[in-house]
């Protein structure tokens, strides 16, 4: 069964950002603030492509945006602004996306943004198919 993502309990203490927060593994950080870090993707979709979570313990989109302080959650967008702007893609242009739960395949069960920039990402995503 799917985990519920609003079951704080079912938070995975060994998923991959998890470990980078708490130094086990490296990172490409890009930049840090009190509750966020920003760091490279390490299979990047575009030629620039980074990742922003909060060093807190959340699951998903819903889990942040229902369970988070004020505080995170500014700090968060604050830091995802800021190093969009660090890295010159507010001219031309960036797409941020979260994939929450399996219909959009989240594969890292803690909550993060990703930030796509470097080319032309075309328009929005890929049309699927009208249902009958
Ligand atoms: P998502 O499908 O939205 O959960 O995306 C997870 C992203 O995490 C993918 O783009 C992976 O390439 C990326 N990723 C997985 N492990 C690492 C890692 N150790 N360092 C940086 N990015 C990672």
């Amino acid at each position: 069964m799917a985990p519920d993502q609003n079951d704080r309990s079912a938070y995975d203490d060994g998923n991959v950002f998890a470990r980078i927060i708490r130094g086990e593994i490296p990172c490409d950080k890009v930049a840090e603030s009190a509750h966020s870090l920003a760091f490279r993707d390490i299979d990047p979709q575009t030629p620039t492509h980074v990742l922003v979570i909060p060093k807190g313990a959340y699951v998903s989109s819903d889990d942040f945006s229902a369970q988070a302080s004020d505080a995170e959650i500014a700090d968060f967008f604050r830091l995802l602004g800021q190093v969009a702007r660090t890295l010159g893609a507010v001219e031309p242009g960036y797409r941020i996306v979260a994939n929450h739960g399996a219909d959009a395949h989240q594969e890292v069960p803690h909550f993060h943004m990703h930030i796509f920039a470097g080319t032309d990402l075309g328009r929005m995503i890929k049309p699927v198919e009208k249902q009958t």
